[in-house]
């Protein structure tokens, strides 16, 4: 043996050679009835494996393990997601490279493109996970676009249907005009832009004066429909109730008070666009006004804009200044630096646009994992992720489930020439309200998150039942990141309660945002990432699962690469320990007497005592430490 440990091709062949043996199957080993389940969370299809995923699988690959050496009926289960708007983009990118578009090939061809895409590129972050050590039953793999997959997806939007629990309509959701379609707030990126705000004045419609409002968003002032004040602002208190005129397109509004409105931001007086602003589409509606949209998917001017129909914002920007500057009512412009939402995988500006999608109504939904969850029946880790996870059931809007995109699940709902929808699976016949056989199906896809949410048991096969489903649902851990505690944690917990009739797992474990160097977060962009293939490479894969565990002491921690070389030094003791006891050819003695050999032993067992409890608190930093200890100090 060589007295220095080299990780690479040991590694390696150890892991090839216990795959093959089949010691990572589910039940492998088991010597008692207790099953004890992880599903990975399936990593997006088109991914390399990032900082996070390999924290993750090293945490979740401890726990595996642990339990697997102790006999249990042990199941960690992979698997990738279709992530529809992240492979739609990637496909399309390729495709623009070849002087071509989606709407050039049309949708068939295009989903064809993107499986053709998923076979040449595809699938890569499972052989990844093998080089971390994972011990995941590679052989159950699953994929939310498999035909099995797509089956448990169809019947859980025939199950919601049937609940009542599903409605369309108009709303204002985050819109990428370069993807056209409506996009989740976890895809929205806040990007700091410098914009022009712009002080326009509103002349009453009865007579002299009028109000001034800011905007940094001429364009949408053809589709106002109000201007509101704070009820506390004594500036306006002459005006409310009254009428004023919006430029351009002399339309008459009211002044409204509201409580929502900012006294602070420019003049206090708010321009009301339902069509075009978050806050705006809830203060028009609570105050029963109407909504103008001006704007199109592909953000330039919509048919209503009139005569700017077809400019782009820009454009219309410039003639409403101009408008504005040629009667006077242009009071000024100014600077204005502020946070713009922009389109995570595009960048494009998100237009905030009213489009008529489909819903989850969450109400009733919501409430058995709500008494889960205070019941802790399920246990977020730590107890600050468990109060944010109730919050958010308790605050939870009514989900926009549809996206306007080709690459997903496509709704199985059909329309007649009636417009009747009817939702069934497999596809109906005919109309279930008029008997219509003329149909054409809604040609929107799933959120992406519909189908994860189903993960835990689709993965084992529902909606049929196999045995594998009742031996391995519910499972027990699930381990992720915090930003998706709202996406998928949740949405996991009250499916798994509605179809399966008990939660999925006991435990979530939220575990650390490794950040960069620099104490900021990980990013292509930046260009301050680690890659954790480099690691496993330089460290070796022991030593960086030690490394990331060791680091992960607090929710945000920074990267720091000592924790892997102490696990390199760490690996190497071990080695030296084996070398000498296999070239020493020391026998084994089962009941020692000499008083060094009866301390090491009991320090043996105080600190596997110590390891255990540090685990099953979840505590990975602590465990590593404890080990480091034992073997350096005490050994
Ligand atoms: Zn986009
Ligand atoms: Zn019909």
């Amino acid at each position: 043996m060589e007295p220095l440990y080299k990780p690479e091709g040991v590694e390696e062949r150890w892991q090839r050679a216990w795959e093959e043996e089949g010691l990572y199957r589910a039940g492998a080993g088991a010597r008692r009835d207790e099953t004890f389940v992880i599903c990975v969370p399936p990593p997006n299809v088109t991914g390399a494996l990032h900082m996070g995923h390999a924290l993750n699988g090293s945490l979740q690959d401890v726990l595996i393990r642990w339990h697997r050496m102790r006999g249990f009926d042990t199941l960690w289960q992979p698997g990738y997601d279709h992530a529809g708007i992240a492979t739609q983009n990637v496909v399309e990118k390729a495709l623009a490279r070849e002087g071509s578009s989606r709407k050039e090939l049309g949708r068939d061809a295009f989903v064809e493109r993107v499986w053709h895409h998923l076979e040449e590129t595809g699938r890569t972050i499972m052989g990844q996970f093998r080089s971390l050590g994972a011990s995941l039953d590679y052989e159950r793999e699953r994929f939310t676009m498999d035909d099995a997959y797509i089956e448990a997806v169809m019947r859980f939007f025939v199950h919601l249907w049937e609940r009542g629990w599903l409605y369309r309509a108009n709303r204002i959701v985050n819109w990428c005009p370069f993807h056209e379609t409506a996009i989740s707030d976890l895809e929205v990126v806040h990007e700091e832009m410098d914009d022009a705000l712009t002080y326009a004045r509103y002349p009453f419609a009865d007579g002299e004066g009028g109000i001034t409002i800011a905007t940094a968003r001429p364009a949408t002032i053809l589709a106002d429909v109000g201007v509101a004040v704070h009820p506390g602002d004594e500036r306006y208190r002459e005006s409310v109730g009254r009428e004023v005129v919006v430029p351009f397109v002399a339309r008459r509004v009211p002044v409204i008070t509201d409580e929502r409105v900012d006294p602070e931001f420019g003049t206090g007086a708010l321009k009301i666009t339902p069509g075009h602003d978050v806050k705006d589409f809830d203060i028009g509606r609570d105050h029963g006004l109407r909504t103008i949209t001006v704007i199109g998917p592909d953000g330039s001017m919509n048919e209503h804009a009139g005569e700017l129909a077809g400019l782009t914002q820009a454009e219309a920007d410039e003639r409403i200044l101009g408008w504005l500057k040629e009667r006077g009512q242009l009071e000024r412009r100014e600077s204005y630096r502020h946070a713009v939402g922009t389109c995570e995988r595009c960048h494009a500006r998100i237009e905030p646009l009213v489009s008529l999608q489909w819903w989850c109504a969450m109400e009733e939904p919501r409430k058995p994992a709500l008494t889960a969850l205070r019941e802790r029946r399920v246990r977020y880790h730590p107890e600050s992720q468990h109060a944010f996870a109730i919050r958010s059931l308790e605050e939870i809007p009514d989900w926009n489930i549809s996206r306007q995109l080709w690459w997903g699940h496509q709704l199985p709902i059909w329309y007649c020439p009636d417009g009747h929808a009817t939702c069934d699976w497999p596809a109906p016949d005919a109309c279930a309200e008029c008997g219509s056989a003329e149909l054409e199906r809604d040609p929107d896809v799933l959120d992406t998150w519909f189908s994860s949410a189903l993960w835990p048991y689709a993965t084992l096969g529902w909606p049929e039942q196999p045995p594998e489903l009742e031996r391995y649902y519910p499972g027990d851990v699930n381990s992720t990141a915090r930003e998706i505690i709202r996406l998928w944690e949740n949405r996991m917990i009250w499916s798994g309660l509605e179809l399966m009739g008990d939660v999925p797992f006991t435990d979530v474990v939220i575990h650390s945002t490794i950040l960069a160097t620099d104490g900021r977060r990980m990013s292509k962009s930046l260009g301050n990432g680690v890659d954790p293939l480099e690691l496993i490479e330089k460290h070796g894969a022991d030593a960086t699962r030690y490394g990331l565990l060791k680091m992960s002491s607090t929710q945000d921690v920074r990267f720091a690469e000592g924790a892997l070389e102490e696990g390199r030094k760490l690996a190497n003791k071990l080695w030296n320990v084996s070398r000498l006891l296999l070239q020493q050819r020391i026998e084994p003695v089962v009941r020692p007497t000499a008083v060094e050999e009866r301390w090491i032993l009991a320090r043996l067992d105080a600190t596997r005592a110590e390891i255990e409890q540090a685990w099953s608190q979840f505590e990975f930093s602590q465990s590593m430490q404890a080990l480091y200890r034992i073997t350096f100090d005490d050994f």
